[in-house]
Parts: structure tokens; sequence; C-alpha cells
């Protein structure tokens, strides 16, 4: 085989579903492990479905995620661009080349017109239903003569084009991940290939445009496994080489079910929102349905293009876990740059009008500091507001399992220390954050719980949280002392 060709093909009804995510990671990671060439093609041929914004809404999705491609549909100074030398990779934009497929069936006798009204179709339907069959077109326009058809059509009466299949004959195909597969005419409907609005259905055009594009892997959700006959047969009476397919088992949640939009999130864009970062989600997602040999569960685009194959995907439906999507994000929180995960975190903070610009630019190094000291036990940027709202207010709001340690016999004496002590200084450095604990010990004698604890919740408010030197440090001279009053004026008092 040549240079590896694949492609990611969704249609543009809304937005990226996480599955959808997942079955363009597949395609990138084994297109870039063989140095492959990867399409992304948008099938637009359900005109009922289209909706406004989609095609961007898909390629901003992919861009975020850092999954890459090399031809197809792109943008570019805000508008939507093709590029390569197989386009259009708009299928609306392809309909005269597949009309000229379908006519070519047609030609040959594998394909027919049929004129049967919705009313008949229905009616077929119905009784197959009472009789207890599996409902199916009966063929009754398979006798049309073409001559006929072509009168008809003339006299402007409404057709579809229909796939004619030969009485049982069994079709199979090899899958990478399900293995043989065999299927038998006699349990596939006479396949609509042309609609009665000129467009051709989902299944011609796939397999025009597979062909056309030099596709040589199809690697696509499992839900496709029971078109993939009715491709494979296409491809055989349009003599056409067939490419190699690989279905993957669906993305599921706990209860073993699809995930659906009522359960909570499943678009990229909720995930972005909530401050999940691509790396986190890519590589969880990865890990739904494949593991690499070694089980490693932390893993860069790169590590994952290094390691992938389609033998370690599993055949049966991956769980979608949003706790373990959360460890493994949390890690990412962890470990990125401080600079990026605060760039990160500030419109979270603007939004909770925490901060603005002006906040931001005069203190950049202040705000580091401090999602630094609150990030680790994160999942999602979006937890930032509650962990460092404390620090933007001097009305300390105490925990209610904390009332009782500010309550302790030493918090005032404590406090009066901390006042004393402060007076002494001009500002706080970080070296006099680090000591000032033990300057309030030796000055009162309180040492230990009994004297961290109640400091703790007079200035931060809770009995938890962040390396308390550093908040300290962050919160400054006046603003210590300003809580210091409110403090005992709201709750000594
Ligand atoms: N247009 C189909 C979808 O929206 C693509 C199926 C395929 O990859 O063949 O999922």
């Amino acid at each position: 085989m040549g240079e590896f060709r694949l492609r990611f093909a969704p249609s543009p009804t809304g937005y990226l579903h996480i599955g959808g995510l997942r079955t363009a990671l597949y395609n990138h990671l084994f297109t870039k492990h063989n140095n492959g060439k990867f399409i992304l093609r948008i099938e637009d041929t359900d005109q009922t479905r289209y909706v406004e914004g989609a095609i961007e809404n898909l390629i901003n999705a992919l861009e975020w995620s850092g999954i890459e491609y090399d031809e197809g549909v792109f943008i570019e100074d805000g508008k939507i661009v093709e590029k390569g030398e197989y386009g259009p990779y708009i299928q609306s934009k392809r309909l005269d080349i597949y009309k000229k497929y379908v006519d070519k069936l047609i030609e040959q006798g594998d394909a027919y017109y049929c004129f049967c009204s919705k009313e008949r179709l229905d009616s077929v339907r119905e009784e197959q239903k009472i009789k207890g069959l599996v409902p199916k077109y009966d063929g009754f326009c398979r006798n049309v003569t073409l001559e006929e058809a072509k009168e008809r059509i003339e006299n402007g009466e409404e057709y579809v084009v229909r796939l004619k299949f030969p009485k049982n004959k069994d079709i199979k195909f090899h899958d990478l991940v399900r293995g043989d597969i065999v299927i038998n005419t006699d349990d596939i409907d006479d396949q609509v290939l042309l609609k009665s609005d000129g467009y051709p259905t989902y299944h011609m055009a796939v397999v025009v445009d597979d062909h056309l594009m030099n596709i040589t892997h199809i690697v696509r959700g499992e839900e496709w496994l029971p078109s993939t006959p009715k491709h494979i047969y296409l491809y055989e009476v349009l003599g056409w080489e067939k490419p190699t397919y690989v279905h993957l088992p669906t993305v599921l949640n706990k209860e073993r079910k699809k995930l659906s939009k009522r359960q909570g999130d499943v678009a990229v864009g909720d995930f972005r929102e909530k401050g999940y970062l691509p790396e986190g989600l890519v590589n969880y997602l990865a890990l739904v349905g494949w593991s690499p040999e070694d089980n490693e569960e932390i893993l860069s685009m790169e590590d994952m293009i290094e390691k992938f194959s389609f033998e370690r995907v599993a055949k049966t439906g991956g769980i979608f876990d949003k706790d373990k999507l959360d460890w493994v994000n949390g890690h990412y929180i962890r470990e990125e740059p401080i600079e990026r995960i605060t760039d990160l975190s500030i419109p979270y903070m603007k939004e909770a009008n925490l901060i603005d610009d002006k906040f931001v630019k005069e203190n950049r190094e202040w705000l580091e500091i401090l999602v630094d000291i609150v990030r680790e036990g994160m999942h999602h940027m979006d937890e930032i507001v509650d962990r460092v709202q404390f620090m933007f207010t001097n009305e300390v709001e105490v925990e209610t399992d904390a009332v009782d340690t500010l309550k302790d016999e030493g918090t005032l004496t404590i406090l009066e220390a901390m006042r004393e002590e402060l007076s002494l200084i001009e500002k706080i450095d970080e070296e006099y954050a680090a000591s000032l604990m033990k300057k309030i010990q030796k000055r009162t004698g309180i040492k230990g719980k009994k004297l961290f604890m109640p400091t703790r919740v007079a200035l931060a408010g809770s009995l938890h949280g962040p390396e308390f030197a550093k908040i300290i440090y962050l919160l400054g001279k006046q603003n210590i002392l300003e809580r210091i009053d409110y403090v005992e004026n709201n709750y000594l008092k």
C-alpha cells in the first residue's frame, strides 16, 4: 500500500460530540504513527439537519484539541477555505460528481429509479410489522423499465434512486477491530442512493468520496457498522478497491448507555468552557477504548502517536468516567507552566468580577503566586473562583466548621500580637511572611495547631487551604490588619 490516507467526516449538525472527538483523535494518531495524510471532509448531504456555524464549530474544536490535519476544510481569516488536491471537501459542492456515479449504476443495472410515495412505503412497513417482519423496501419499483422510468421522470414524477442488491448474497469484509463480518443481502434494504431533492444519501456520497480522495483506512464509530455492507457492495459494483475498515466502540456512560446531552456534557465546547485543558481531555479520551502496551495513563500527543495501534482498541464500548477525566486533567493543571495556568484562570476570575484587565496588568506576579498555591487538587479551571475568592475581600467569611476554632481562648491574643508585630514593619516580603508565625509564637507562647488554626481561620476563613506563608505574603500588611479588625468585630465580640 502506498501512503496512508485517513479522513474525519463529520456532519455539520451542531457541535462536536466527545465521541466524535475520539474518532478524530484515533484517526489522527494512526495517521501520524504511519506518516500518512489526514483529511477533514464535511458531510452535509442531509440539508434538513444542517446547523448554521457548525462547520466553524467543528474546526475550532479540532484546532483547540490539537488534532491537526493536512487537507480539507480550514478556517483562515475567519473564513472557511479548502486546501488539497482532492477538493471540494464539502459534499454539497460535489453534487455533479455523485450524480455521475448514480447514473453509471443505473446504466449498469445496479440501481433503479423508485417512484413509491411516502404513503405506500408507510403502508408496506405497517404490514410487515404486523407480520412480524423486519421493515424493508419491498422492491416494488425494481421492475419498472428504464424506458418507463425516464418517461415518468419527464412527466415530472418525483423519484429516488435505490441500490439493487442481488438476492441471497453474502457480503463479507474484515474490520481491524471487529474481525470478519458477513451479512446476507436478504437482510439489507435497497438503500436509497439519490434523494428526491437531488442530494445523494450519506451512503452514496461516502463511498464516492472515500474512493476519489484515495482514502486507505476508514475509522469511524461502530454505529456505522450496519451501513458498511452497503458500502462494500457499492465498491464492488463500481469496480473500486476497498479501503480497510475500523469501527470504534461507542463511548458510553457509567450505566453503559450512549452519552447523551440530557445527562450532562457531551460537546467538546462544554468541556472547554469548564476549563479542561485540551491535553487533559485528549489524553483521557484516548484511553476510552484504547490503552498503550505499557498501560501508561499520562500521555502527550507525541506519546500517543508513538504507541497507538488498533490491535489495542477494545471491541466493546469504552466507559467515559468523569472522575478519571478529572484526575488526568488535574495532572495537567499541576504540571503545566504556571504562566499558562494563570492565563487560563484569568477569564474565570474576571467573569466572577474578582479582577479586571487593569488588575491583571498591575498584579500579574501576584496572580501567578495565587494560582500556583491553589492549583493543587483542582480538576478543571472553573474551580479556581471558589478557591481564590477569599483573597479578594477582607470581610472574612468564616466557614461554619471553622467558627469554633476561631473562638479558641488564644485567638484574641494571637491577633493582637500580629497587630503589634506588623506595626514594626512597612511591608511584608516573602522572607518576612515565612517567619511571621514564628514571631507570633515567640510573642504569645502559643504554638502548633493552637497557633496556626485560629490564625488561618481568621485570615482565610477556613481550616484548610494553601500554604499559609504564601497567603500572608499575598495579603500584605494592610489587608491582614483589616481582616483582624473585621474578625474581631464580627466574630469575637
Ligand atoms: N458523516 C458521518 C458522521 O457524521 C461520517 C461517517 C463516516 O465516517 O463514514 O458521523
